[in-house]
């Protein structure tokens, strides 16, 4: 059995990694040159690292974690606490404590897990196609590669999921554009140990521990799409969303390096079904591309790469049972943390303001019970949480 998986990503990693632990053949292919991931970091939260526990990257994600003891939300303006809670409980009922870690670093230890050395850089798939004994993809240098089995984990613009859905799709601006990057840990911003979070006005600022006494920041900006933007220009652009924000604020502001700040318009694809078409299969963001707002579009990729793998455990030899069982096993729990997303998105950026500031004024009170449910809600329900 040989699978080809397009896109070097987390998801296609995880994938590459997952069939292989099971004695499939693999075949990765990546269009871009070198490992360059796009954005700051990520939080992966518990059922991430236990998918990554399960490809036999405990060690490694370990050491690259933040250690988050923490949460905390503060007034955008004063810089008052509303409230600041202990992440300790989250940890206990879920049993993995969850890690920030800069996407470089885990996009760096899956590929050295794979083998750099493996993974087939600068080619671009251009089209895909099932045929009845094998599937293959075409690269734009001309080859092509077959296989029993491809899995398109090419990403939010996949070119597999246009074939599989047999029409291109449009994904739906979600209202607000996201600046991102990594500073030096710094008291003056928020503690060490802690995910902090400035709320005000629809528009949020953060920042978690990443490895390295690093903070992974990133701000919220409500904005209209397709605005113009000089890159290099996070600091004024910045400055100017968040004129009279709190001094924590201001100081990360000043601290970021413009040149290294992202700016992500932020944008989702409605759930869709249909995963598979022969043996072609999608993974990843290709499958489900969900807005940030709950941290869980790259762990929900890494649970695709773990039922993979159960689905061709489970169905040896017969890649159409096996698409089939994956497909079932991850819709509808892929969708549900899709539209888990949406709704904390539109709250937290106040597509109705009455519901924001009602918001608000919960974390004012909040002594964290409600915010992990919401938390627990989200990591459990995949194939390494299952919901008992
Ligand atoms: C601002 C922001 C914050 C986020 N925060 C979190 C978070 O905290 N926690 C979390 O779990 N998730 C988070 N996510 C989501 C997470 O980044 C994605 O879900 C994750 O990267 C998906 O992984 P993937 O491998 O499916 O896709 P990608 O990471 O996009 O990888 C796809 C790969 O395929 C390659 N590729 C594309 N087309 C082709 C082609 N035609 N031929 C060959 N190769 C191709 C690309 O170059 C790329 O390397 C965040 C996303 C954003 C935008």
């Amino acid at each position: 059995m040989k699978a080809i998986i397009i896109g070097a990503g987390m998801g296609g990693m995880s994938a590459a990694l997952a069939l292989r632990q099971i004695g499939i053949d693999t075949e990765v292919y990546e269009r871009v040159t070198e490992n360059k991931p796009v954005g700051a970091a990520i939080s992966v939260w518990s059922n991430g690292v236990k998918c990554l526990n399960y490809l036999g990257l405990e060690q490694q994600t370990a050491a690259l974690g933040g250690i988050v003891d923490s949460m905390s939300y503060l007034d955008g303006h004063s810089g008052d606490t509303m409230c600041r809670f202990s992440l300790q409980p989250l940890i206990d009922q879920v049993g993995q404590r969850p890690y920030p870690i800069a996407r470089a670093d885990l996009q760096m230890m899956l590929m050295q897990a794979y083998g750099l050395e493996d993974i087939h850089f600068g080619m671009k798939m251009v089209a895909v196609q099932d045929g009845p004994g094998s599937a293959s993809a075409t690269f734009a240098d001309g080859t092509t590669a077959t296989a029993d089995v491809v899995i398109g984990a090419d990403g939010a613009s996949s070119i597999t999921r246009e074939y599989v859905l047999g029409a291109p799709v449009t994904r739906r601006y979600a209202g607000y554009v996201n600046f991102n990057g990594l500073v030096d840990a710094d008291d003056a911003i928020g503690p060490a140990t802690e995910w902090t979070t400035y709320v005000g006005d629809g528009q949020r600022v953060s920042v978690m521990p990443v490895a390295g006494g690093r903070f992974y920041f990133f701000f919220d900006v409500v904005a209209p799409p397709g605005l113009p933007y000089e890159p290099g220009t996070a600091r004024e652009v910045l400055r100017e969303h968040f004129r009279g924000w709190a001094p924590g604020v201001q100081t990360l502001i000043d601290t970021l390096d413009p040149m290294t700040t992202n700016r992500v318009e932020i944008a989702d694809l409605d759930p869709f079904s249909t995963w598979v078409k022969g043996r072609v299969a999608l993974l990843g963001d290709a499958a489900h591309n969900t807005t940030p707002d709950i941290g869980q579009g790259g762990c929900s990729a890494m649970e695709d790469a773990v039922a993979l793998q159960w689905a061709f455990r489970d169905h040896p030899g017969d890649v159409h049972t096996a698409l089939a069982a994956y497909q079932r096993a991850r819709v509808d729990r892929a969708a549900d943390l899709v539209l888990r997303a949406r709704k904390r998105c539109d709250v937290t950026h106040a597509k109705d303001p009455q519901i924001t500031q009602q918001w608000y004024d919960e974390l004012r009170v909040e002594d964290g019970t409600n915010v992990i449910r919401g938390i627990v809600g989200n990591i459990m329900g995949g194939p390494v949480t299952p919901v008992r």
